[in-house]
């Protein structure tokens, strides 16, 4: 009976390092910099920076958000709008 349980806990042990094995594969996987979950880069319209989009200045348009680097380029875009 000892060793029944040894042996399930043996699985569960190794199936959540198989888990977690394939989520490290699948992070690894992924091209580093621009589509990284949480740190996607965005482009500043203004000034053409590539900035990540946790960092960046976020104005709300119509349909589409736009980032910008600083508040000086969200403020420029504001005065005079690319169309
Ligand atoms: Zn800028």
């Amino acid at each position: 009976m000892y060793r029944l349980f040894l042996i399930f806990g043996l699985l569960i042990v190794f199936f959540v390092l198989l888990k977690s094995i394939y989520r490290n594969s699948k992070l690894a996987g992924r091209s580093p910099g621009p589509s990284l979950d949480g740190d996607q880069m965005v482009q500043d319209p203004v000034c053409g920076v590539f900035v990540p989009r946790k960092n960046a200045i976020v104005k709300q348009g119509g349909e589409a958000s736009t980032y910008f680097c600083s508040q000086e380029c969200a403020a420029k875009f504001q005065e005079q709008p690319p169309n």
